[in-house]
C-alpha cells in the first residue's frame, strides 16, 4: 500500500512539471526554480551524501539538522535509506549487489525503477554503517521516518506565498528537474564522461552533470576515493558543495574535513603518463603499417 501511495505521488510530481506551460514565465520565478532546486541538490549532496554515507566531514548538529532537513524536501526519500543505499552502491560498484547499476539492471531501473520499487535491494542490514551510527539520533531517525513533511510543507509553503505559479516554480519543476539530477550520477555517470582512474567500475566524471548534481558529476574520482569531502578535486573542478563545507569549516560549523590524499594526486598523474606513452606507442606502430609491408614482399 505504501508503496503504491508513494509510485503515485512520485508520478504526479514529475507530470505536475509540465504545469511550468500553463502558469506565467518571468525571470523571478526562473530564479525561484534555480533557488529551489540548487539549495535542495546541496542539502542531499552534503548532508546525505558527502556526510551521512562517506562522513567525509564532522558538522555541528544544528547546521547538520538543518541540511539534512533541505535534503529530505528534495523528495528522494529519507537520509537514512538514501545514504544505506548508497554504501551499498559503493561496496557493489557495478556488480551483482549494486542496488543501482546501468550494466546490472539496464537503464530505466537504474535510474528511476530501484527508487521506486526496489524489489531487488530493499533490505538494507542493521549492520550497515548508517543505519548503526545515525538511527539512534532523535532528529535523524524521526525526518528518516516522516520524509513526507519537508516537501509537504514546501509544496504548502510556495502556494501560500505566490499561488499556482510559485508551486509549480518552486516546487513541482524543480522537483522534478533535481530528482533526474541526482539519478543522472547513478546512469549518466557511469555511462558517459572520463575516467581519470582507472577503478574496477565504470565510473565516469562528467562536468554537465557537476552543474545540476552540484559538484556530484565529478563521480570517477570520487569513486576512485570516497572518503574526500570534494568529489572536484582540482581547483578548476566545479564543486559547490565543496565550498559549502570549506565555508562551513572557516567559520568553525564543519571539521575533520577530509581531503584528497597526495598518493591520489600522484597516482592520478602516473595514469596519465602511462596513456600519453600508450598513445605514443599505437601512432609508432601506425606510421610503420605492417600488415602494406607483408603484403609487397608477397608480390
Ligand atoms: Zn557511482
Ligand atoms: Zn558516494
Amino acid at each position: 500500500m505504501a508503496k503504491k501511495v508513494s509510485f503515485f505521488v512520485f508520478w504526479l510530481v514529475q507530470a505536475s512539471a509540465l504545469l511550468v506551460f500553463f502558469v506565467p514565465f518571468t525571470w523571478p520565478l526562473v530564479a525561484l526554480w534555480a533557488v529551489s532546486h540548487f539549495l535542495r541538490a546541496m542539502g542531499l549532496t552534503l548532508s546525505f551524501h558527502r556526510y551521512y554515507a562517506h562522513r567525509s566531514f564532522q558538522m555541528n548538529r544544528v547546521a547538520r539538522f538543518i541540511w539534512t532537513f533541505i535534503g529530505v524536501a528534495a523528495m528522494q526519500k529519507g537520509p537514512l535509506w538514501w545514504a544505506g543505499h548508497h554504501v551499498n552502491h559503493h561496496r557493489f560498484a557495478d556488480r551483482e549487489g549494486d542496488p543501482h547499476s546501468p550494466m546490472v539492471s539496464g537503464v530505466y531501473y537504474a535510474h528511476i525503477g530501484w527508487f521506486l520499487n526496489d524489489a531487488k535491494h530493499d533490505r538494507i542490514e542493521a549492520t550497515n554503517p548508517v543505519i548503526r551510527d545515525f538511527s539512534k539520533v532523535p532528529e535523524i531517525a524521526f525526518l528518516d521516518r516522516y520524509f513526507f513533511l519537508p516537501p509537504l510543507m514546501l509544496a504548502v509553503t510556495m502556494f501560500a506565498i505566490g499561488g499556482w505559479p510559485w508551486l509549480v516554480w518552486g516546487f513541482c519543476l524543480p522537483t522534478m528537474t533535481l530528482a533526474h539530477s541526482t539519478f543522472a550520477i547513478n546512469t549518466v555517470n557511469h555511462m558517459f564522461g572520463s575516467r581519470r582512474f582507472d577503478t574496477i567500475d565504470e565510473s565516469r566524471n562528467n562536468p554537465i552533470t557537476a552543474i545540476f548534481a552540484v559538484g556530484e558529476g565529478w563521480h570517477n574520482n570520487h569513486h576512485r576515493y570516497q572518503r574526500s569531502a570534494r568529489n572536484g578535486f582540482y581547483w578548476w573542478e566545479f564543486d559547490p558543495t565543496w565550498y559549502a563545507i570549506r565555508t562551513m569549516q572557516a567559520v568553525g560549523l564543519a571539521w575533520n574535513v577530509q581531503p584528497v590524499p597526495e598518493r591520489i594526486y600522484a597516482e592520478a598523474k602516473a595514469t596519465r603518463e602511462r596513456r600519453a606513452k600508450k598513445n605514443d606507442a599505437v601512432s609508432v606502430t601506425e606510421v610503420v603499417p605492417i600488415g602494406l609491408e607483408l603484403a609487397e614482399d608477397a608480390e
